[in-house]
């Protein structure tokens, strides 16, 4: 047997100092990052959200989700191991850059993708809600490389959302195809753009349902999560991180009181969420692991992100329910275990705005 040894451990070096001459070297994929708009100006895609009376209202600005979104998103990819840029921190008149100036900002970023977050409006009466990808290019005919292959990675991850309340499926389009604004015009965002990219709208801010989830800073970071979640099937990334989230909806028994008010609403919207429940996560000991209350603004949106993966119960309503969390996926529950009472016919309806966490 003596005689074998040497041989064995040569060959066992010689195999680790092949496997070390051959180790892939680390890759950071870099993603550049541009939030839509910036502060609070008429052309910041401002909405009612609920109004009453004086002093009483509380507006919907796109550039404020799409701040949330894109800084979370931000976060969420150093975390995965990604380098990224962004266009903007803050919300403000002055974060509004110039079209070119964005794009030489993503240029100059050596970025590997181009990003760009919005959230869509109808502009009629008529509302609708389902993610729509624009990339630069004649549908199927991308003017660069890899956009169309992006935008149907992001709308398979946004359209796997289900803590929300679609009317329709996700829609990939090329700008030059969807904007009849002249041949090759398209996007001004995407015009003098040479990255592979797209612009992203999540959802529509001018579906009521949508707009109540959108005011929830932590309903941006799940649309946010599950963005990433492309982005790592893209650049065939393993992420750094191993987690997991648990998010969903929490709906009572009365009508939404936007029913009352005649607006169109899709499937369970019409009811409203629950205001201020502590919904309670426990793991697989049945430990207190976290507590999260549902905001005041009628959408019942509930998240535990950057879970480890393993088994955990919700105590929602006195009842424990086993959840399983996987890596890099979101388990979602919704919960309307109540039957729909009357339609609201109370008194109008007080909101205030919910504390902000991050
Ligand atoms: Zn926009």
């Amino acid at each position: 047997m003596k005689k074998y040894f040497l041989p064995l451990v040569m060959l066992a070096t010689a195999f680790c100092c092949c496997m070390t001459s051959q180790a892939k070297p680390e890759v950071r994929p870099r993603v550049f990052v541009n939030p839509g708009h910036g502060g609070l100006d008429s052309d910041d895609r401002p909405c009612p959200f609920y109004c009453y009376g004086m002093g009483d209202t509380v507006s919907y600005y796109e550039s404020v989700s799409n701040w949330y979104k894109g800084n979370a998103l931000v976060g969420i990819l150093q975390r995965k191991g990604y380098e990224t840029a962004i266009s903007r921190v803050n919300n403000t008149t002055e974060d509004d850059l110039d079209l070119f100036e964005i794009m030489s900002l993503a240029a100059n970023s050596g970025a590997d993708l181009f990003f760009a977050i919005h959230s869509n409006a109808t502009g009629i009466q008529r509302s609708m809600n389902a993610p729509l990808a624009l990339y630069r290019g004649f549908t199927g005919q991308p003017a660069v490389e890899g956009n169309d292959v992006i935008a149907k990675l992001m709308m398979e991850a946004l359209g796997s959302n289900e803590a929300t309340q679609w009317s329709s499926t996700p829609e990939i389009s090329g700008d030059w195809t969807f904007y009849d604004w002249g041949y090759k015009v398209g996007l001004g965002v995407l015009r003098f753009n040479k990255l592979p990219g797209m612009l992203c709208e999540g959802s529509f801010h001018d579906y009521i349902g949508e707009r109540c989830r959108l005011e929830n800073p932590d309903y941006c970071w799940l649309e946010a999560w599950n963005q990433s979640c492309a982005m790592d099937k893209y650049f065939d990334h393993e992420p750094k991180i191993q987690l997991g989230c648990i998010a969903g909806l929490l709906r009572s028994g009365e009508a939404s009181p936007y029913k009352k008010d005649g607006y169109q609403l899709y499937g369970d919207d019409d009811r409203r969420g629950k205001n201020g429940y502590e919904m309670q996560l426990f793991d697989a000991d049945k430990k207190h692991v976290a507590t999260y209350v549902t905001d005041n603004f009628d959408n019942g949106f509930y998240l535990f992100k950057n879970l480890k993966p393993g088994i955990y119960y919700l105590n929602y309503a006195g009842s424990y329910q086993e959840v399983k969390v996987e890596a890099n996926k979101v388990t979602y529950l919704n919960y309307q275990d109540f039957d729909l009472v009357d339609d609201f016919d109370g008194p109008p309806h007080r909101i205030k705005k919910p504390t902000k966490t991050e």
